[in-house]
Formats: structure tokens, sequence, C-alpha cells
């Protein structure tokens, strides 16, 4: 994990330079030279050509696609179809033919250019902007779009990246394969990333949850303090139910639960969930201290009726991060969700935060 961060903060050291950098999409199985728009030179230019497709494109958010008014290049029946990222070629309006190096430079610059009008471009033209998705590589379709201008985020550049698929350099008819990339970033001395790399960094150090709401909530089984949070993924919300006070010198007892309607709700004795999640709260009343974590993935989960398939390596990055905003550092994991277990316990290390293994008091009683 810790070499796998060190790739990526090399990545956006280059790319926080000016200088390209090599990322792979693990889904394509092919890699693309990227670098900041803003930084565009004929002689990266020159350089991306000589060794890539000679497809360059510049990744662009939806707000400067509107900005610059570069629309869509195809619809069918008022939908996007599945290039739906791709817009009209553009030229600046002072090149001349607008395809060799310096003019595709000139107007990749101006493409990232904060001052830029729409009336600075010519369309058709030779460069093609592409749409990156909203929250980049974290959204639903992480491509080299969303990585190229997540990097020049992350490098506090302006927020577009240009991207081209690099070549086989032994068949050039076809593309570059993952050993091909790595070779040719070493040759070069640039830095090679993944897309998966970029996002697992991405969720480790932005939060991935917002407080929306705190409040004393009285139950049948106690008052509890309670905390509500909303995913930054998906919008869904997540409580924290907590007794006592964390503090740095007492592990905090916690038990994480993955929602489940026909256990939680109506009591089904198809599962354990019922049981375990009152056995918790029942303990954290007796023991006066205490936390629930009550996670509602995006998939509906009703043991016995609805099967859910949220990754668990996200759910352990939720709870992490819920642990982290409420200033808890030492935890005592009960391990009551099977689903999460190992991979929970590793994420929250990975964090920084102190787990001792299971076997908890509150486990016993769950
Ligand atoms: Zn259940």
């Amino acid at each position: 994990m810790r070499t796998s961060h060190g790739r990526v903060r090399r990545a956006v050291s280059a790319v926080a330079t000016g200088r390209p950098v090599v990322v792979m999409d693990d889904g394509e199985a092919q890699g693309y030279l990227v670098f900041a728009a803003d930084a565009a030179t004929p002689e990266l230019l020159t350089f991306t050509v000589r060794h890539g497709s000679g497809y360059v494109r510049v990744a662009l958010p939806g707000a400067e696609c509107e900005r610059l008014n570069l629309p869509p290049v195809c619809h069918k029946d008022g939908e996007l179809t599945g290039t739906a990222g791709h817009r009209v070629a553009v030229d600046f309006r002072e090149t001349g033919t607008g395809i060799s190096a310096i003019d595709r430079a000139r107007t990749i610059a101006a493409l990232a250019a904060a001052e830029s009008t729409p009336a600075d471009f010519r369309r058709p033209g030779h460069v093609i902007p592409v749409r990156s998705g909203r929250r980049g590589v974290l959204g639903p379709l992480p491509g080299a779009a969303e990585a190229a201008v997540d990097l020049a985020v992350l490098g506090t550049r302006r927020p577009a990246g240009v991207l081209c698929e690099l070549v086989s350099q032994r068949n050039p008819s076809e593309m570059a394969d993952r050993d091909e990339l790595a070779s040719f970033a070493e040759q070069h001395r640039l830095p090679f990333v993944s897309i998966a790399e970029i996002a697992t960094y991405r969720r480790r150090t932005e939060p991935q949850v917002v407080r929306s709401a705190e409040t004393t909530l009285p139950t049948a089984a106690g008052t509890f303090r309670v905390v509500g949070f909303r995913d930054a993924a998906d919008g869904c919300e997540h409580l924290a139910m907590i007794a006592g006070n964390a503090d740095a010198d007492t592990p905090m007892p916690v038990y994480v639960h993955i929602e489940c309607l026909s256990g939680d709700v109506f009591g089904s004795l198809a599962c354990r969930c019922g049981a375990e999640l009152d056995g918790a709260v029942a303990a954290m009343r007796e023991q006066g201290t205490g936390m629930v974590i009550y996670l509602r993935p995006p998939v509906a989960r009703a043991c016995g009726v609805l099967t859910s398939a949220t990754a668990p390596d996200l759910l352990s990055e939720t709870v992490a991060w819920i642990l982290r905003d409420l200033g808890v550092y030492t935890v005592r994991l009960s391990d009551d969700a099977p689903e999460l277990g190992l991979l929970m316990f590793g994420a929250i290390r990975e964090h920084g935060l102190h787990v001792e293994p299971a076997a908890s008091t509150l486990s016993a009683v769950g």
C-alpha cells in the first residue's frame, strides 16, 4: 500500500512540475501518456506523438466543457452514446492548420487557460476535448480522462489533463501492454501509476464521509449520542451511535453493522443480524461505553429476501473515515460483520488508527 501511495505521489509531483507520467488503465489493458494541459509545449507534444497513437485528447470537467462551449460529438435520440465524454474537436484561433506539435500545444494550453472563451476556438479542429466524469476516478466510470484531470488537480494545476494511448514499440500495430509500459516509463524516467492506485490514494487522503447530523437519541435501550454521516461517494447515510467518550488511552469497543432490512426491522430469524445488533446496543448500555456504526450501503440488503453486493473494501474505508471524524483513534473491533473482517482491520490500520483484535465483550454479547 505504501509503495502504491509513493507511486501516486511521484506522479503528482511530476504533473505538478509539468512533466508527463504513464497511467495504466487495467480495465482496458492499455496505458496513456498523461500531463497537465496548462504545461503543454511543442516538445511535449512531439514526444507524445512520437510514442503515442497520435489521438491526443484533453480531459476537462463538465463545467469547463460548458464554459468553453464544447458540445458532445454525438447524440442518439436525445441520449448520449457510449462516447458521451467526447466533444467537438477544436483548434485555437491563432494556430495555422492546427495539426503541428506547435499548433496542438497552443490549442491544448488554451483549453486549460482560465481566461479562454468560446470565441478562442475554431470548430472542428485537431484536438479532442473529453469531458471527465464528476468525482474523477472515484466516480462510477473511472478511466484515463478522469485520471488525467485528477492528477492535474492533485498537482495544483488547472483542471485539464492531456492523454494519449502509448503504442507498442515491439509491434507498432498494437498498443503497449503493461510490461512495455513499465519499461517505457523506466527508459524515459517517468512515473508509472495505475488508475486504481490513484483511486485508492484519493479514498485514503480525502474524507469519504461528511457529518450531516448530531443529536441525543432516547431509545428503549437508553439514551445515546447519535451522529449521522453522508457518504461522499454515493450519498448514502450512515449512523454512529455512541456511549461514553473516546479517549486516546482506552480502546473504544466498536461494532460495525451492515443494514439488513429483514433482520433489523422485522426480526427475521433467517439471519443473525437483528439479534447481533440488539446485543451490541445492550452491551453498550451495560458497559457505558462503545459505539455501533450502522452502515447503509447503496444496494439494499435483507437477508433471505435481497442480497447485497457492495464492495467490502469501500465499506471499510467508510468505517475508517467515520472513526477519524469522531476522533476515535484506538478501537477494539468486534468481528460480527464477517463480510468486512480482515479488510476492515487492515483499512483502519492503514489510516493510522490503533486497533485491538476482536473478541470484545460487545461481540460476546451479540
Ligand atoms: Zn441479515
